[in-house]
This record gives structure tokens, sequence and C-alpha cells, in this order.
């Protein structure tokens, strides 16, 4: 029972033509909720955890949650990744816990603010690409900017990927999966009018390069969970996402893993704040903990039917990071 390399799940994606959510986690019920949409759809699955995250959760909790989901689903391929990774130090620290997969976002300077330049991103990402390979760990890489702030993480300004210069990118750094930016943004207020992605620029780059492509920034922002938020005393007014549509379209166009932190953050405040609003008398976590996992849960539950991950568990045996060791020698 072991990590499956993310490499392999995407991979596998690619060649059927679906999507891989990737979620955000910080804590137990979170990882709960992941696996039980995981376990109810029979749907690969990427856990992923920011620098922040692994901050909050003091690293080793979460090293033994995510242990605690493979031991409890054997059955599920599940990939655990770094999202966001800032520097060679912080994905040599995801890989001592025992993460399957690294992202390092050169897209950006150490500071996570600060946007880069090319030869900058080269650098780092080659320098992680060597390393993380060593363990057979997969690496994402990141070209151009998303828009929004996320985590700390992000210059607040959009600049469209540069399909030449991706294509560039992969043969200057032999990384394994690529998130671009078609105009997604991190966070719950995406767009000022309608959602306005570049699929012109997602075609070009696809025709360019070969490798497991990535959105960032991808949540729906259900408005049935905005106005349920709103409803129990939240202040969320104009919260916008990316239209399932549009993410759809952006599968068959070649995007396999998608990113979705902001939607299962609104799954979870929206049942807790109906539980405080509704039953004030409750007091034990358990009340509305259990609820926030629930709502979680059903909220993945969605997205993996929606992105087409259901019921592709069963499809392939998962290779171990020794197996992909030896790929990459
Ligand atoms: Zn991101």
């Amino acid at each position: 029972m072991s990590l499956t390399p993310m490499k392999q799940i995407l991979d596998e994606a690619r060649k059927k033509g679906y999507g891989v959510g990737a979620y955000n986690v910080n804590n137990m019920e979170q990882i709960q909720a992941i696996m039980a949409a995981a376990k109810a759809t029979q749907s690969p699955v990427i856990i992923q955890a920011s620098r922040g995250a692994l901050k909050y959760s003091n690293f080793t909790y979460l090293k033994h949650l995510m242990l605690a989901a493979v031991e409890e689903n054997p059955e599920i391929p599940v990939a655990m990744h770094l999202d966001h990774g800032n520097s060679l130090d912080s994905v040599k620290q995801a890989i001592d816990l025992g993460f399957s997969s690294v992202m390092i976002d050169g897209s950006l300077m150490e500071d996570g603010k600060t946007p880069s330049d090319y030869d900058y991103n080269v650098k780092v990402t080659r320098s992680v690409v060597e390393y993380s390979h060593k363990f057979g760990v997969t690496v994402e890489g990141e070209i151009g900017r998303l828009g929004g702030i996320e985590d700390g993480v992000g210059s607040g300004s959009i600049h469209l990927t540069d399909p030449e210069q991706a294509g560039q990118f992969v043969k200057d750094t032999g990384l394994d999966a690529l998130a671009i930016a078609i105009g997604t943004s991190h966070g719950a207020y995406k767009f000022k009018g309608a959602s306005n992605l570049a699929f012109d620029v997602l075609k070009k780059v696809r025709e360019l390069i070969d490798i497991p492509l990535v959105l960032h920034g991808a949540s729906s922002v259900p408005k049935e969970l905005i106005d349920r938020v709103n409803k129990y005393g939240g202040k969320m007014p104009g919260a916008t996402g990316v239209p399932m549509a549009d993410l759809q379209k952006s599968i068959t166009m070649g995007v396999s893993k998608i990113n979705v932190d902001t939607d299962g953050r609104l799954a979870v405040t929206a049942a807790i704040r109906e539980v405080f609003a509704t039953k004030p008398e409750k007091f034990d976590p358990r009340d509305y903990l259990g609820p926030a996992r629930d709502s979680l849960t059903q909220i993945i539950i969605g997205k993996m039917k929606d992105f087409g991950t259901a019921g592709h568990a069963g499809d392939y045996k998962s290779m171990s990071l020794e197996d992909m060791k030896k790929y990459y020698k």
C-alpha cells in the first residue's frame, strides 16, 4: 500500500480523456471527505497541500493523515502533491514527508508574490526535476501567471501563457505536468463579468507540448453554495468561478489536472454556518464538523462525475515510486 505517482494518474487520464481533480486539504475532515467521495465514485484522486497547509497542520500530522487515507482505501490510486512549492528546499521537505508529487512554481520568485523571468523559472524548475526524479516523484511546473491571491501565493496580475515559450519550457526542464494561465484566478472572485477563458491559448499549447496540462484556480464557485453561505450570515457578494461547462471543454482540449480549493472551502463554510444559525444550542465540534465533512464529500462526488474521473479507479495497477525511479533513469 503506497501513494501513486501523480504522473501515472495523469497519463492514464490523458489516455482516456478524463480530468482528475486535485483537492486541497488542511485537516482530517477534508481528507476523509475527499476519500469518501473517491470511494463512492471509484475515482483516482490527487490530494494536495499548500505550504500554508503543511505549516497549519504541523507537517507530521498531515503526513500521517495521508498515510491513513491510503491504508483505508487500498483500491483507490492516491497521489499526494505539494501545491505551489516555492524553492528546492520546500520540495525537499515534501519529499521527506513522503509526497509522491510536487509543484515548483517558478513563475513567481521565492516570496510567492514577485513575478520571475523565464531564466529563473527554468533554473529552479530544472533543479527540482533533477532532485525529485531521483525519488520517482512527479514534478509540476507553471508558466504564465494566474490571477488572484490565495494562501499568500500570487502576484495579483494575470499574464496568459505564451504557447511557444511553454513548448521551450518543457524541453528546457524535463518536467512531467505543466500549469498554464488561460485566464483563471485563485480565490472566490474570478471574473468581473462572465467567465472568459483563452481557449485559443490552450489549443496552441496542446499542439506544441505533449505532457499533461494543469488548470489552477478552477473552482466553479457554485451559486447554491454562495447563497447558502450568505443566507446564514456570510458576506460574499459577487463571488464567481469557472463554469463546469468551461472546465469540461478544457478537459476535451487536453487539460488533465484541475485544481479545486475554493469550492471545498465554501462547502465546509456553508455547512458550518447553517448549523450555527439553525442550531445555536449545539457546541460539540462533531455537530458542525460532521456536516461540513458531508457537504464537502457531496461537492467532490459531483466534481468526480463531471470531470469524468468516476469509475476509473480500477483501470490500472498503481506504480510505486521505485518503478518511477527506474523509468526516469
Ligand atoms: Zn494554484
